[in-house]
C-alpha cells in the first residue's frame, strides 16, 4: 500500500514581499483559498481543474501582480502571461503578452484544450481568447489596481517591482498539475515576456513533479528552472527538496532571486525561496493548512 496522502496543494502569490509592509490581507486571502482548494480536491476534482481555479481566484483578487493586480508596462498598458500544464496528459497551454483578459489562466487552459499549440503570444493570443469568448476587461483604468505591498513610486523606478501567482496540486488519482500567471514587472518594455508562460521555465508538470516559479523572470529563463527541478530528480536522483534548492542556487549564482512551490508524486510539498519571502499556503490530506509570507 502506498503511503502517499490522498491529495496535496500549494498556492503562492509571488516571491517579492518586502519586510515591514502589511500583508495581512494577503495572508487572509491565501488561508481562505487553500481551504477552497482542499475542498475541491477532497470532492474529487482533478489537479488541473484545481490549479486553474486557484489561479483564477488569485488573479481576480487584485492582491498580487497578476490578473487584476497586474503591472502596467513602460508604455502604460498591461500585458499578461500565464501557463498551465497537466502532468498526467503531458499537455500544456500558455499565453504571453496578452491584453486585458480578466483571467489569463483561462486563456492558457483554452490553448491547452483547444489548439495543437502550446504558446500563443500578443495579437494572436488576443484573437484566440476573443474567439473563445473569454471575459475581457471593459475599462482598464477602472479594473486594474495596485497589489498589496507595491507602492506607486515603485512602479516607475529602475528597481522593477514584480510578482506572480501560482498553484501546484496532486489529486486523489495522483495526477500532478501546475498553473502560473503574472503581470510581470512594472515598467517592463512592451513585449517583454518573462519565465511564467514558458513551459519548463516558470511552470512544469509531469508524472514525477509539478513546479510553479516566481522571481525576476530573466534569471529563471537563464536557469531553465522548472525543468531543472524535474531533471535533477529524474536524472540526478535528487530529492524534491534538494532539486528545488539546487535549481534556486543556480538562479542565485546567475545573480537572481525568487522562489517556487513544487509537489512530487509522493505528495510531498516544497516551498522554497532565496528572496525576502514567498507568499504561500499549502495543505496535504490529513494535515492542517499552513500559510506563510516571510518565515
Ligand atoms: N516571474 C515573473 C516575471 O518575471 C515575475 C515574478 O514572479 O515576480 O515575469
Amino acid at each position: 500500500m502506498s503511503d502517499r496522502p490522498d491529495y496535496a496543494l500549494a498556492i503562492h502569490g509571488g516571491a517579492g514581499p518586502k519586510p515591514g509592509r502589511d500583508y495581512s490581507a494577503v495572508e487572509h486571502h491565501l488561508s481562505t483559498l487553500i481551504g477552497e482548494g482542499e475542498a475541491m480536491l477532497k470532492a474529487g476534482a482533478s489537479a488541473v481543474d484545481t490549479v486553474e481555479q486557484m489561479v483564477r481566484e488569485l488573479e481576480l483578487s487584485g492582491l498580487y501582480v497578476a490578473g487584476r493586480g497586474a503591472a502596467s508596462n513602460a508604455q502604460g498598458y498591461v500585458e499578461l502571461d500565464a501557463a498551465i500544464m497537466d502532468g498526467a496528459r503531458m499537455q500544456a497551454g500558455a499565453i504571453a503578452a496578452a491584453r486585458d483578459l480578466i483571467n489569463p489562466v483561462e486563456g492558457a487552459r483554452a490553448v491547452l484544450e483547444h489548439t495543437p499549440h502550446i504558446l500563443l503570444a500578443g495579437e494572436g493570443a488576443d484573437l484566440f481568447c476573443a474567439e473563445h469568448k473569454l471575459a475581457r476587461v471593459d475599462d482598464p483604468a477602472i479594473w486594474y489596481r495596485l497589489p498589496v505591498g507595491v507602492e506607486v513610486d515603485e512602479t516607475k523606478t529602475d528597481e522593477l517591482a514584480h510578482g506572480t501567482v501560482g498553484a501546484v496540486a496532486m489529486d486523489q488519482q495522483g495526477r500532478l498539475a501546475a498553473a502560473t500567471s503574472t503581470g510581470g514587472l512594472f515598467g517592463k518594455r512592451a513585449g517583454r515576456v518573462g519565465d511564467t508562460p514558458l513551459i519548463g521555465i516558470g511552470n512544469w508538470a509531469d508524472q514525477d513533479v509539478c513546479v510553479s516559479c516566481t522571481g525576476l523572470g530573466e534569471y529563471f529563463i537563464l536557469g531553465g528552472v522548472a525543468r531543472d527541478v524535474a531533471a535533477r530528480m529524474r536524472y540526478g536522483g535528487q530529492s524534491l527538496k534538494d532539486a528545488c534548492q539546487g535549481a534556486l542556487d543556480e538562479v542565485a549564482r546567475l545573480g537572481g532571486d525568487g522562489g517556487l512551490t513544487a509537489i512530487n508524486s509522493r505528495g510531498e510539498i516544497v516551498t522554497e525561496f532565496n528572496s525576502n519571502g514567498l507568499k504561500t499556503a499549502y495543505v496535504t490530506a490529513g494535515s492542517a493548512p499552513v500559510t506563510r509570507i516571510f518565515s
